[in-house]
């Protein structure tokens, strides 16, 4: 059985978001083929893409995105822009520990069909993985929050310096310069330490780079500067925000474990855990949705779009099938403290 694609258009089936080349290309590999009357395409690749009926008339939210202010490629402005285009109808910044790009955000979606969301995605301590904690409906302004941020981006700077001094002491020299070339408009980070190795040919590739030298317990390892996770909840609740875990798989933690962090963290003011995220298994969702659930958080979710840099991901979609319930927001908001 095959059914009409329709982009936006009426048909028998619909897009809400879509990047044509990606879309095309990943239905293309599940069987759709061009003819006479354009692009025929699988019922199951379809669904399989998160088409819906075009009777349905689906509301669409993204609460995790990255701009120029962090490591995305786009401006607050541009997200601002693809959201209205996509039919977006609630959209969040989500900034690595920054917050400078939110009042150009909140200023570019006046006016617009489109609910702006203040947020931040911080950067806190967990061991063996990377924790991040979301806030929503933050005061961008807030002192404490903006001395915290300060805080931890200046020991992201120090901490790049440490390392590139213990490669010049193994021999390995690299300039600041050399790096902040491989970041352009990145915050610089270990990746870009490990590109300018290649380059200078040290390593043959990044995952020598970090395997035998900037890897946790590795010569040239540094420990980043960063809050514990109470400690940021406290810091995002204290602008008036809602904290929210990230994307729980980065944790690298799993049943029990992850369900007594969650709980840990619940009582201390957690409010919300990433659900609905691009790549979650179906079960893994279950999983989350449980916890969620039993601990009284709300499940939250967004695309973590950076735009460029992952061109097969789509704002507010995913990788195709990412569906954020709407009421979450008014739930967000809610908890505001
Ligand atoms: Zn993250
Ligand atoms: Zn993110």
């Amino acid at each position: 059985m095959h059914a009409e694609l329709g982009l936006g258009a009426p048909g028998k089936y619909t897009f809400k978001a879509v990047c044509p080349g990606a879309l095309c290309s990943s239905l293309l590999q599940q069987g759709a083929w061009i003819g006479r009357r354009g692009l025929r395409v699988p019922k199951s690749a379809l669904l399989e893409q998160g088409a819906t009926k075009t009777t349905e008339n689906k509301i669409m939210i993204d609460l995790h995105t990255h701009s120029t202010f962090s490591d995305g490629t786009q401006t607050p402005e541009e997200l601002v822009d693809e959201a209205v285009q996509l039919g977006l109808t609630a959209l969040a910044l989500t900034d690595h520990d920054n917050t400078a790009g939110l009042p150009r955000f909140l200023s570019a979606a006046e006016g617009k069909p489109l609910r702006a969301i203040p947020g931040v995605e911080l950067s806190v301590n967990h061991q063996p993985g990377s924790m991040h904690m979301l806030g929503y409906f933050i005061r961008h302004d807030d002192p404490d929050l903006n001395e915290r941020l300060i805080w931890i981006r200046s020991g992201r700077d120090k901490r790049n310096a440490a390392i590139l001094k213990n490669l010049g002491n193994l021999g390995m020299a690299l300039t600041h310069d050399e790096v902040a070339a491989m970041a352009g408009e990145d915050v610089i980070g270990r990746p870009h330490i490990a590109a300018a190795m290649v380059e200078r040919g040290y390593v043959s590739d990044l995952r020598e780079a970090f395997n035998r030298y900037l890897a946790r317990g590795k010569p040239a390892y540094e420990r980043r500067s960063v809050m514990d996770p109470v400690e940021g909840i406290r810091v995002i609740r204290h602008a008036g925000g809602v904290p929210v875990l990230a994307h729980p798989f980065s944790l690298q933690m799993e049943g029990r474990a992850l369900r007594e962090l969650v709980k840990g963290l619940a009582d201390s003011g957690l409010q919300g855990i990433e659900v609905y995220y691009p790549g979650h298994a179906r079960n893994t969702q279950d999983q989350l949705l449980h916890l969620a659930r039993d601990f009284d958080l709300i499940a939250t979710g967004g695309s973590d779009y950076h735009g460029k840099t992952k061109p097969d991901l789509c704002l507010g979609r995913g990788f195709g099938s990412l569906n954020v319930p709407d009421d979450v927001v008014d739930r967000l908001e809610n908890r505001r403290s």
